[in-house]
């Protein structure tokens, strides 16, 4: 599974790292970092899905 960030759209809410702090990080803006983009242990990809299913913005989507 693959997780990507639409830069051009995350407006800094955070909600991502909050719910999924062991998949995404904010970066000196408050904007979505993604830790790891590949992923597969069971839990990351649960906070994926938590992250990307929350994001105001609609930023994230999962691949794959
Ligand atoms: S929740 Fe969405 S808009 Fe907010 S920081 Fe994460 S990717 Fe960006």
């Amino acid at each position: 599974m693959r997780v990507v960030v639409n830069l051009e759209v995350c407006n800094g809410h955070g909600r991502c790292y909050v719910l999924g702090p062991d998949v995404f990080a904010s970066d000196d803006f408050g904007h979505c970092e993604i830790l790891s983009k590949e992923i597969t242990d069971p839990e990351h990809v649960r906070q994926a899905q938590l992250g990307a299913e929350n994001c105001p913005e609609r930023a994230i989507s999962i691949e794959g």
